[in-house]
């Protein structure tokens, strides 16, 4: 039986288009997802949008849109993104499907019997970026961090959830790495806020927001945002609310995921809410959280204030697809902040790929067409590689990967320059001169597979023939 391999982005919110950062995790889990599918899983990878709630219906507003039109139009314009990034996703799934409603509504209707959902009233400092109350120790100079504004103070009676009761259980499951947090510094962040401060009951739902799912047994409150989002993960798989829990016929026998990828932003919530709300639900827990990092742009926070937001397309339209996903992958170590810009992206282009891969294959497929000589390469004959890669797959390190695989490609070149074999004459010594380093360059390509899928493909056709042919450049150098 092959193995089950559950992976998701978080799902995404609609009050903005897709920029790098989503891209960031998109591809990653892309590169996974892949993978895993080679290796022999079986894989769903879900990806999708987050489109209820207070921020959202504001914003349509703003643009003079009712609600749906603007989250349908937001919500194409992610699946676009993901199309032409070669995003291999198994669902898009979105938080308005009818669906998802339904079951977002059983679930909240078995936590009330349950008893883990009370009516009470809430007051507090309300952050409508963040959707979420916010602590004093949470400000800074009284405003939310993330966003710089004044939270509202609000006091309105509202359905709260009882995630203190689950305070002692998760901060065990966390400790155990029962939900394994990584890397291992976002572990010990979560596990030192179970310790000082811990978790207190939260307020799930809303009074005076229409734009959201009603709760099912008092229509006069919509549910928080977080706790329709978070269900997602369960309703993208065709989870279809409370009874039965699971029905193994349908994809949700996918159910729990191996790896959940999320950027730093979201770490909190995913690590309190979220499982709280599987243990009340009495569902298993995911079971790895990886947390990257953030891209500045030139050491500047990327915003829209100072436009320098980078959107997917723009690379896509300089670089291809291929190469877009080669640059983001190997643009920081995953679970560390990174810096970009825009001439980082031209010199590593022209360096690794127009100069690097491209020119290497050329090179090489060119040698042998014009010696005419015939091959007979073994693709996945580098077992030390393989090794190597795998390893660094599971531990997430995908610029290794990628580091480690140009390091070949280097070492090919190299043997390249040194023997020059366009100099010599006796068809034999230029065959053994160029079979290894061909081998090498399909070797590679194979493994490039995950991240590269369209580019790895090309060169491994072009290589597992007995006569290889020269071939058309793969990557146009840029100025
Ligand atoms: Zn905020």
């Amino acid at each position: 039986m092959p193995k089950k391999f559950y992976i998701t982005t978080p799902i995404y919110y609609v009050n903005g288009v897709p920029h790098i950062g989503h891209t960031y995790t998109t591809v990653a889990a892309d590169v996974l997802a892949r993978w895993h599918r080679l290796i022999g899983d079986d894989v769903f990878f879900l990806t999708g949008t987050d489109e209820h709630g207070a921020k959202i219906e504001e914003k349509a507003k703003e643009m003079k849109l009712k609600p749906q039109k603007y989250v349908d139009e937001i919500a194409d314009k992610f699946k676009q993104a993901w199309q032409e990034l070669n995003i291999s996703h198994n669902n898009f799934f979105r938080t308005t499907d009818k669906n998802h409603i339904k079951a977002v509504q059983k679930a909240l209707q078995f936590m009330y019997d349950k008893g883990d959902i009370y009516l009470s009233k809430y007051e507090g400092l309300y952050c409508r970026g963040c959707e979420q109350y916010k602590k004093n120790r949470d400000l800074v100079d009284g405003l939310c961090p993330d966003h710089k504004t004044v939270p509202e103070k609000m006091s309105e009676e509202c359905y709260t959830f009882k995630l203190s009761k689950y305070q002692d259980k998760l901060l065990e499951l966390i400790k155990k790495d029962k939900l394994q947090i990584l890397p291992l510094n976002r572990k010990n962040e979560i596990v030192s806020f179970y310790e000082k401060e811990g978790l207190e009951d939260i307020s799930f739902s809303r009074k005076n927001v229409n734009w959201g799912i009603p709760i099912p047994w008092d229509n006069s409150h919509t549910i928080y945002v977080w706790a329709d989002a978070f269900l997602y993960y369960l309703t993208g798989l065709g989870w279809d609310g409370f009874t039965p829990l699971i029905k193994q016929d349908r994809g949700i026998n996918f159910w729990p995921p191996q790896v959940q990828l999320m950027s730093k932003d979201i770490l909190r919530v995913h690590t309190t809410i979220w499982p709280a709300m599987l243990l009340s639900l009495g569902l298993p827990l995911s079971k790895t959280i990886f947390v990257h990092g953030y891209f500045s742009i030139n050491g500047q926070k990327m915003s829209k204030s100072i436009g320098n937001v980078i959107v997917p397309n723009d690379l896509i339209k300089k670089y291809g697809v291929d190469a877009t996903r080669y640059l983001i992958m190997s643009a920081a170590v995953f679970g560390s902040d990174g810096d970009i810009s825009r001439q980082q992206f031209d010199e590593k282009y022209n360096a690794d790929l127009a100069n690097g891969l491209g020119n290497l294959v050329a090179r090489v497929s060119n040698l042998l067409e014009k010696n005419n000589l015939e091959l007979n390469l073994k693709i996945n004959s580098n077992k030390k590689l393989i090794r190597e890669y795998k390893e660094k797959m599971l531990g997430f390190k995908f610029d290794e990967v990628l580091k480690s695989l140009w390091q070949k490609l280097r070492t090919a070149d190299e043997i390249l320059s040194d023997k020059k074999p366009w100099k010599l004459e006796d068809k034999k010594e230029i065959k053994n001169i160029l079979e290894p380093v061909a081998e090498d360059l399909l070797n590679v390509a194979s493994l490039l597979k995950p991240f590269m899928p369209t580019v790895a493909e090309k060169i491994i056709k072009q290589f597992s023939v007995k006569q290889i042919k020269k071939s058309q450049s793969l990557f146009p150098r840029i100025n």
